[in-house]
C-alpha cells in the first residue's frame, strides 16, 4: 500500500482537525467575506505528483491557492438565482455522507436506505404532502424534472399503446407539452428525452406569469383527445407565481394529460400558513419537483421527485442484471432515478428537518419572505430603483431609475459585486431589464438587508 495511505489513515483525526479549523474559519467569517470573487484569481495549476504529497500537504495547497478566493457564496448575501446554503446540521450530516460513504443503490444491505425513506416522509409531512406520492432523492431540480417528464413521456406513450421505456419514440406522433412560464431546465430536461425542446406556451394571466386557464383548456381541446404533458410552476423564478393547480388538475376530468409541478422553491410555501394555499390541488399531480439546495439548506447536489405512479417509474428506470434485486413492489433506488449508484442523501436532509423542525422551517421561509418584501418597499420608495412587479413571496424583481439600459444594469451589477457585500442576477421582466434578488438562505437577516441596501445605493449613485 502507499505509504501515505497507511500515514493518512492513522493520522485521520489530525487531518480532520485541520479541515475542521478551516472550515470553522469559513463559517465564522462567511457574513464578513464577499459573496462573489470576481475576476476569480485563476489558482494555480497543479501538477499531479509522481509520490504524492500526503493529505496534509494537498490540504496546505489548497489553504495556499484556493481558499483565500472561495466566494461566501452559501453566505446570507448572495441573493443571485436561487441559491440556498448549508444549516449546521445538514453540514455535519453531509460530513457523515462522505465518512460512511455507502452506496444507496439498493435498499437491502444496511439500514441507510431506511434513512432515505425516512427523510421523505419527514418531507411528505413538512408538505403536507398524502402517503400515496413516493418521493426519492435525486441531484436537482433539473433531474427531479427529467424524471417527471420521463414519467409524463411512458404515460402518454401508453395511452397510443406504444412503451418508449422498450421501443424508443420511434412511430409516436410528437408528444404536446403545454406550458404558460417553463423554468429553462424543462427544455433541458426535454432535450435529453428526445421530446425537443418543444413547448406551447400557454398565455398568461394579465400582468402576471400564471397561466391562464381558459387558454389550457382551449389549447387541449384543440388536441382532440390527443395525450399531452402538463407542466405547470408552484413558484416562477423572477415573481415567484403559482398556476392554479387546482383549476389545472380538475381539467383532467376532461382531457387526457399528465400533470407535472415544478415546485423546486415553490414547494416551501407549505411550510407556512400564509402561503400555504398557493399550493391547493398539487397533491393531485402525476409528478412533482422539490429542490433540497434551495430553501432547505442542503448542501449541493440534492432535491426530491415525488410521484404515486411507482410501477411505471420502475418501469421506466428499471436496471436489471442477474447479479442485481428484481423490480418489486418496493423497487430499490437504482430502480427509480437516472443514477444507479447513489450518494446518501438523504442524511443531510433528515438531520436538518430532525434539528429545526417544522416551525424551523416556517421561520425560514417566512423570515426570507418578509425580506424580500422589506427590499421590494424600499426599493419602490427610493430615489435610485424601482420595483417592477410585486413580490409575492422571496424574490423582489427591481430595476434602476431613469437609464435602465441592460449595458447600464449590467455595470451597476459590476459596481455592486466588486464591492463584495451583496450578490445579484441580472433579468429580464417582460421587457424590462433590471435585476433580481432572490432570498433563500437560512442566515439572512434584517442587518444584512441594510448592508445590502447601502451597497446597493452606492452602486446605482456609481452608474
Ligand atoms: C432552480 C430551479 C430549477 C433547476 O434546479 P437545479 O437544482 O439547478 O437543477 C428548476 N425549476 C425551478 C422552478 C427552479 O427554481
Amino acid at each position: 500500500m502507499h505509504p501515505h495511505l497507511n500515514t493518512d489513515s492513522d493520522d485521520l483525526a489530525a487531518l480532520l482537525e485541520r479541515a475542521k479549523t478551516l472550515t470553522v474559519r469559513y463559517w465564522e467569517h462567511i457574513a464578513a467575506q464577499p459573496p462573489a470573487d470576481e475576476p476569480p484569481m485563476p489558482p494555480q495549476p497543479a501538477i499531479l505528483p509522481k509520490h504524492g504529497l500526503g493529505t496534509a500537504q494537498a490540504l496546505a495547497w489548497f489553504e495556499q491557492h484556493y481558499a483565500p478566493h472561495m466566494a461566501a457564496s452559501s453566505g446570507p448575501r448572495y441573493w443571485g438565482f436561487v441559491t440556498g446554503g448549508t444549516t449546521p446540521a445538514a453540514l455535519v450530516g453531509d460530513w457523515l455522507v462522505a465518512a460512511y460513504d455507502t452506496n444507496l443503490a439498493d435498499r437491502h444491505n444496511s439500514a441507510a436506505p431506511y434513512l432515505e425513506l425516512d427523510a421523505v416522509r419527514l418531507l411528505r409531512e413538512l408538505f403536507g404532502l398524502p402517503d400515496t406520492l413516493h418521493g426519492v432523492f435525486v441531484s436537482g431540480a433539473t433531474m427531479a424534472n427529467t424524471v417527471g417528464l420521463a414519467l409524463g413521456r411512458e404515460w402518454v406513450a401508453r395511452q397510443h399503446g406504444h412503451q418508449t421505456a422498450q421501443d424508443g419514440l420511434y412511430g409516436l406522433p410528437p408528444i404536446p407539452v403545454l406550458s404558460a412560464e417553463p423554468h429553462s431546465s424543462t427544455y433541458k430536461a426535454l432535450s435529453m428525452l428526445g421530446m425537443g425542446r418543444r413547448i406551447t406556451l400557454v398565455s398568461r394571466l394579465v400582468d402576471r406569469e400564471a397561466m391562464d386557464i381558459a387558454d389550457l383548456r382551449q389549447r387541449l381541446e384543440q388536441l382532440n383527445g390527443q395525450p399531452a404533458i402538463v407542466v405547470a410552476s408552484a413558484g416562477t423564478v423572477n415573481t415567484v407565481d403559482f398556476d392554479d393547480l387546482a383549476a389545472v388538475a380538475d381539467l383532467r376530468e376532461e382531457y387526457p394529460f399528465w400533470l407535472h409541478v415544478d415546485a423546486a422553491f415553490g414547494g416551501f410555501a407549505a411550510c407556512s400558513p400564509r402561503y400555504a394555499d398557493r399550493l391547493a390541488g398539487w397533491e393531485r399531480a402525476d409528478s412533482i419537483t422539490v429542490d433540497a439546495h434551495k430553501w432547505l439548506n442542503v448542501p449541493y447536489d440534492s432535491a426530491m421527485v415525488f410521484t404515486p405512479h411507482l410501477r411505471l417509474q420502475s418501469e421506466v428506470f428499471q436496471n436489471r442484471a442477474a447479479y442485481l434485486p428484481a423490480v418489486s413492489d418496493e423497487p430499490d433506488f437504482f430502480h427509480l432515478t437516472p443514477e444507479n449508484s447513489r450518494r446518501w442523501r438523504a442524511l443531510p436532509a433528515w438531520m436538518t428537518l430532525m434539528a429545526y423542525g417544522r416551525e424551523g422551517y416556517r421561520e425560514i421561509v417566512e423570515r426570507t419572505c418578509a425580506l424580500a418584501q422589506a427590499l421590494g418597499e424600499r426599493a419602490a420608495q427610493s430615489e435610485y430603483f424601482e420595483l417592477v412587479w410585486p413580490v409575492r413571496m422571496n424574490v423582489a424583481c427591481l430595476t434602476l431609475r431613469g437609464d435602465r439600459t441592460p449595458e447600464r444594469i449590467a455595470a451597476f451589477l459590476a459596481a455592486l459585486r466588486d464591492d463584495g457585500r451583496l450578490f445579484l442576477t441580472p433579468g429580464n421582466f417582460g421587457g424590462v431589464s433590471g435585476f433580481r434578488a432572490a432570498l433563500v438562505n437560512w442566515r439572512t437577516t434584517e442587518a444584512d438587508l441594510d448592508l445590502a441596501w447601502e451597497a446597493m445605493t452606492e452602486a446605482a449613485q456609481r452608474v
